[in-house]
């Protein structure tokens, strides 16, 4: 388990991290993902599936 952080400047609001984890990834209406959880234990597989790689596991 691991607390996701997202690098907004870099995300582009594709909306894969939230397909895939809708408990921790949220894409709100600017358009970048807001992370609502406080662990994810599909952290690292979301991060490597974000094509910018804007996604970090603490
Ligand atoms: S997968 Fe990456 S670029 Fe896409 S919405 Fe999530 S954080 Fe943003």
């Amino acid at each position: 388990m691991a607390k996701p952080e997202v690098d907004q400047a870099a995300c582009v609001g594709c909306g894969t991290c939230e397909a895939m984890c809708p408990e921790c990834f949220e894409v709100r209406d600017d358009g970048k993902s807001w992370v609502i959880c406080e662990d994810c234990d599909k952290c690292e597989e979301v991060a490597e599936a974000c094509p910018v790689q804007a996604i970090s596991c603490e």
